[in-house]
């Protein structure tokens, strides 16, 4: 007689072990820059979740776009799954194509430098100005008009002899961009300006919410931002034609209608309605982040005022800053140690800090470009230290980051001496 068949083995054999959940690292006590999460996030994710519509196709991302598009004062806004792919639609829309150049600031975090090269395209980079730290506009006038070449109704670059196709500043550290210079330099020569406001939402231009103003904005709604969906982006412009062009190959370039036909070849860059949950509530409060943010710089710069060798971040008359993060120039001929020595130093009393982006022309991933010099941000570079902006940071806690670095420069046991 056959034995019968062994049983097979029950699905649960195959279950894992129970694993461990991973510790949670301790943060410094002091973070440069945490998100700022409270009970009505919490209630609109959980919310989603009940609802069931947690993807991209949930009504709450066409919820969340119409909101932004509203509080900016721009026609239309489409909701991406970070900053850097709103970047990267922003340049195909705008018909940026393989071989061209785009002008960019020199001192930016990588993202829309990264960008510039996902379609193909060279980035020229730009010095920023002394004062405010953000892509001058005399560069980029002088470097359109005396760098470049208008042939045939087509402006080119007169060394490398590519098209000019756009220009891309970056509003750094939340202190817009003077962008009217540059808007009227780049209209002389036909070409668009995509705004980089990853750093600046909430931020205002001549009394304008920045985004409003160039042909297409891109804002980041990654952790350390003014707000968060814990990653995420949005790309608004006034343009029709490219605003539809933005959700088209921002949805895998799928047409309308029931089958899956692709008219081209897109991308799955859109947000999902789960993060679009986190990004309603985060937006309700985007006036009091800034308003927080501002309140720990105005600290900060009285603070410095009288400290020697330390400078704070000026911010224009015409700008309304958002001060995303708040930043210091430490002179060390003056102050008595450079920004490196100062971040090693309050990193051993859990004081989190973080330097500016290494300049765009030194970076090994952009090297091979051969790029153009750009004196003042390697001086930025070594110079500033950002300070923690933490829209939740105490007052107590702002407090010790100041003596902190106060003390260094006047030493309790010096100051109580004769
Ligand atoms: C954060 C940031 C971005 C986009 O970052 P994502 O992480 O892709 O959302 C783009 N540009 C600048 C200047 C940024 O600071």
């Amino acid at each position: 007689m056959n034995e019968p068949p062994a049983a097979p083995p029950s699905l649960d054999d195959w279950a894992l072990p129970e694993l461990e959940a991973a510790p949670m690292p301790a943060p410094p006590s002091i973070p440069v820059c945490e998100p700022s999460i409270e009970e009505a996030e919490i209630q609109a994710v959980v919310e989603c979740l009940k609802s069931g519509w947690i993807s991209t196709v949930s009504p709450l991302v066409a919820e969340f776009e119409a909101r932004f598009a509203e509080r900016v004062g721009v026609d239309y806004a489409v909701a991406t799954c970070s900053g850097t792919a709103a970047l990267h639609v922003a340049l195909l829309v705008a018909g940026i194509e393989p071989g061209d150049e785009v002008l960019v600031p020199d001192l930016t975090f990588i993202a829309p430098v990264n960008a510039i090269r996902f379609v193909g395209a060279y980035p020229v980079f730009i010095d920023v100005d002394p004062v405010y730290w953000q892509m001058d506009p005399e560069a980029v006038a002088d470097f359109l008009t005396n760098d470049c070449l208008m042939r045939k109704g087509v402006l080119r670059n007169r060394t490398t002899g590519r098209r000019i196709t756009a220009v891309l500043p970056v509003d750094i550290l939340g202190h817009p961009v003077d962008l009217e210079p540059i808007l009227t330099a780049a209209g002389q020569v036909g070409i668009p300006v995509i705004e980089d406001a990853a750093e600046s939402l909430g931020a205002k231009y001549r009394n304008r919410p920045v985004g409003r103003l160039a042909d297409a904005t891109c804002y980041s709604f990654n952790g350390n931002k003014v707000i968060t969906t814990g990653g995420g982006g949005m790309f608004t412009t006034n343009n029709s034609f490219w605003a539809e062009r933005a959700r088209y190959l921002t949805t895998q370039a799928r047409e309308p209608g029931d089958e899956f036909v692709h008219g081209e070849m897109g991308f799955n860059y859109r947000l999902t309605g789960l993060q679009a949950a986190l990004g309603m509530a985060q937006l309700r409060r985007l006036s009091a982040h800034v308003r927080a943010k501002r309140a720990i710089a105005e600290a900060y710069r009285e603070a410095f005022a009288e400290i020697d060798g330390i400078y704070f971040q000026a911010a224009a008359d015409w700008a309304y800053h958002a001060r995303w993060l708040s930043a210091a120039w430490i002179e060390p001929g003056i102050y008595g140690m450079d920004r490196r020595a100062l971040a090693r130093y309050l990193a051993t009393l859990g004081i989190e800090t973080r330097p500016l982006w290494q300049p765009m022309h030194r970076s090994p991933a952009h090297r091979k470009l051969k790029p153009r010099e750009c004196p003042q941000s390697q001086v930025l570079y070594d110079s500033v230290l950002c300070l923690p902006s933490s829209v939740g940071m105490q007052p107590d806690q702002q407090d010790r980051v100041i003596d902190a670095i106060r003390d260094i420069v006047a030493p309790p046991s010096i100051q109580g001496a004769p």
